[in-house]
């Protein structure tokens, strides 16, 4: 039998969470609670979970701070479970290396939704599925950049570059199919698995300015995933 999928829970309102944990247990997952910031954050460390939910006002430590350390340790998906609305909260939750958010109210099924999304493209299979055409292992090479399709990993001039797998997913496709401009709706239901229901386009540009962060010399000039104004995005054959 295939093993259950563990989900760690990390919300201080205690109905919220045992209402979604009850939900997601009768879902065939196994389900842990965390009610603090700094709890969540040890037992995101120590255990082995394969997606944490993570609420954003917490006791002891907020959600942005446990994701951020977190993805010191790990690259487990991350969904925020947040009352908060305002945009600049999701960006900047995107930008501590969330891999999505969820606001408050939200129906269960669109939960269940992203949850298995999330699961599903961090074993790495809606990118296989999205880059079928590379044999698996083989490095890509774009520049300075050397992609490892085995050991989803990422180097620039042999330095190794910290990704999440998200960052990891999208460099990725954008390096199999150097030159050709990738629509953010195309983006988002490649990379992230999501239809039109579901996506948000600003998820993306979120992703993409981490990303130069990270493998850009000057972030503000890229060289290597640049923008086609008012299409999407693509990586420059260098
Ligand atoms: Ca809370």
């Amino acid at each position: 039998m295939e093993t259950k999928k563990k989900i760690l829970i990390v919300e201080d309102e205690k109905n919220i969470a045992m209402v979604l944990a009850y939900n997601i247990k009768k879902e065939g997952f196994e389900c842990d609670i965390a009610y603090d910031g700094e709890d969540g954050l040890t037992k995101a460390i120590t255990g082995s979970y394969d997606l944490i939910l993570l609420d954003i006002m917490l006791p002891k430590m907020n959600g942005f701070e446990v994701c951020e350390k977190i993805r010191y340790k790990s690259q487990v998906p991350i969904i925020f479970v947040t009352a908060k609305e305002e945009e600049k909260d999701k960006i900047f939750g995107l930008e501590t290396g969330a891999d999505d958010y969820v606001t408050k109210p939200f129906s269960f099924r669109e939960l269940l939704a992203r949850i298995r999304v999330n699961i599903r493209r961090s074993s790495g299979e809606v990118v296989r599925a999205a880059v079928q055409e590379a044999p698996a292992g083989s490095l890509l090479t774009v520049g300075e950049l050397v992609i490892d399709q085995e050991h989803y990993s990422v180097t620039k001039n042999g330095e190794p570059i910290e990704l999440s797998k998200k960052d990891y997913d999208l460099i990725a496709l954008l390096a199999e199919n150097v030159g050709k401009v990738f629509t953010r709706e195309d983006l988002l239901e490649k990379v992230w698995g999501y239809d039109d229901y579901f996506g948000d386009i600003r998820t993306v540009d979120v992703t993409v300015s981490r990303l130069r962060k990270k493998i850009e010399k000057d972030p503000a000039k890229p060289e290597y995933i640049m923008s086609k104004r008012g299409v999407g995005y693509y990586l420059c054959a260098r």
